[in-house]
């Protein structure tokens, strides 16, 4: 028999979540990974919003669906953690019932080891309460913790999820290397293991999108983020293959939308993106594509523009961040005078409406001001783009980390919680209480593109 493997997405804790494509995909890669290998694969989504034991409970109002797969979570308001106690809004728990998420951890028999992976490193509480959910249901079966907040908080993961192991290292052979600590082998390597290697999205209950990632990592180095940490090499994979991955879902399981998670989608496009939308421009397919994470602004030349206009891109967010060009000398070089105007008239001459270009301006910076981000939101619409405010979460391992440490009132070191953008950890009271001018703004611009 196939030793066993539960996987688990565990819960949102926030004051805010949406599903803007928003997969496990890390996890997924892994679970179809782990069943090439020869593992029984269980998932666990605590995201899973079209779940059958959810419907039929009454205390808690079904989700709105919207476009594209797009929509709200299940959500139940929930006590804060007491670091957030001061904080002026509702805190929810998004996703299952935690009754319904045991129900499925007790389907699972003898089970040879749980992984839990993890993402927002504010969003632990999810993660320890699934760890704790787990050990009591599987007593003595290893909880394995790894993704994002494990590698990006180590010794908080290590202290305070309750997992017996926590993955922080990089690549599979951390992975491997956990589960061989406790005792666990991969059976063997499948003959041909094929197409079961791709993201395992046919575990979900139902398969609304799909997200691909046609490379790893991110050449740029911009003060805020963590992608070189997370993933210090640029490793692309070949159009040819991502072409097939894309064809697999859409002819198999008539996937429509898919979801481009890349870091660097567009950067050297011409040996690599190009390539792939050459090819589905070829193959005319009725697809839709999304770019939640951000294209690369000075990548958007005539001939990418009208290749993904022709290939069905149906939702496109500008990394703009900031329309203040010194700025982005000391924040990332990734955008230089024009070419925020040149990408939005390549975009609209491809024939590509304004309601379809989103443009994501980072808002609550250490030591920016409001009117910098007044600024950029006005450029944005002046330009035909949609402004959507990107609130900055200080991030462990990220240049701008130091910083970001002496700009907070909170204690951003030792308590994961605050690094919370819903609290503009880095902003004082003063540009905090300018915020619901600033998303006025921004409402109104959208009004006047609606
Ligand atoms: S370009 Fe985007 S992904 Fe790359 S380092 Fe900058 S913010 Fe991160």
């Amino acid at each position: 028999m196939k030793p066993t493997l539960i996987l688990i997405n565990p819960w949102i804790y926030d004051f805010a979540a949406y599903d803007l494509w928003s997969k496990p995909l890390g996890l997924l890669h892994l679970a179809g990974w782990l069943r090439g290998r020869g593992f029984d694969i269980h998932l666990i989504d605590c995201l899973d919003v079209h779940h059958p034991g959810m419907p039929g409970n009454s205390s808690l109002t079904p989700p709105k669906r919207r476009l594209y797969g797009t929509g709200k979570f299940w959500r139940e308001v929930v006590l804060k953690p007491s670091p957030l106690q001061n904080i002026p809004r509702p805190y929810s728990r998004y996703g299952l019932l935690p009754e319904v998420f045991e129900q499925e951890l007790r389907k699972i028999r003898n089970p040879s080891a749980i992984l839990i992976t993890s993402l927002m490193t504010y969003w632990y509480p999810g993660v320890r309460k699934a760890v704790n959910l787990a050990k009591r249901v599987h007593p003595g079966v290893p909880v394995i913790l790894g993704g994002i907040y494990a590698r990006l908080c180590r010794d908080h993961a290590l202290m305070s999820s309750g997992a017996d192991s926590v993955v922080y290292g990089h690549g599979a052979a951390s992975l491997l290397a956990a589960l061989d600590e406790n005792g666990i082998h991969i059976p063997a390597t499948l003959p041909d293991v094929g197409r079961l290697t791709y993201p395992a999205f046919d575990l979900l209950t139902r398969i609304d999108y799909v997200c691909v990632m046609t490379s790893l990592g991110c050449p740029y180095r911009c003060q805020y983020c963590a992608s070189h940490f997370l993933q210090p090499n640029l490793i692309r994979r070949e159009p040819d293959e991502v072409l097939e991955e894309i064809v697999f879902w859409h002819k198999e399981f008539a996937v429509r939308d898919f979801a481009l998670y890349d870091d660097a989608f567009l950067v050297e496009s011409g040996n690599h993106a190009g390539l792939l939308l050459e090819s589905l421009a070829r193959l005319d397919l009725d697809l839709r594509f999304h770019t939640p994470n951000a294209l690369h602004v000075r990548e958007i030349t005539g001939e990418i523009a009208r290749l993904m206009h022709g290939t069905g891109f149906q939702t496109i967010r500008l990394g703009l961040e900031t329309s203040d060009i010194s700025l982005h000398g000391d924040l990332d070089n990734k955008l230089s005078k024009g070419d925020f105007e040149r990408a939005m008239h390549n975009l609209l001459k491809a024939g590509f409406d304004t309601k379809e270009i989103g443009a994501y301006i980072l808002t609550g910076l250490p030591g920016q001001t409001v009117d910098s981000v007044v600024e950029t939101i006005n450029f944005v619409g002046a330009n035909g783009a949609i402004p959507y405010l990107s609130e900055y979460s200080p991030i462990p391992h990220t240049p701008m980390w130091e910083k970001a440490l002496a700009s907070s009132k909170y204690d951003l070191a030792s308590e994961p919680l605050f690094h919370n953008n819903t609290l503009l950890p880095c902003w004082d009271e003063s540009k905090k209480r300018d915020l619901p001018m600033v998303k006025r703004l921004v409402s109104q611009i959208r009004e006047k593109y609606r």
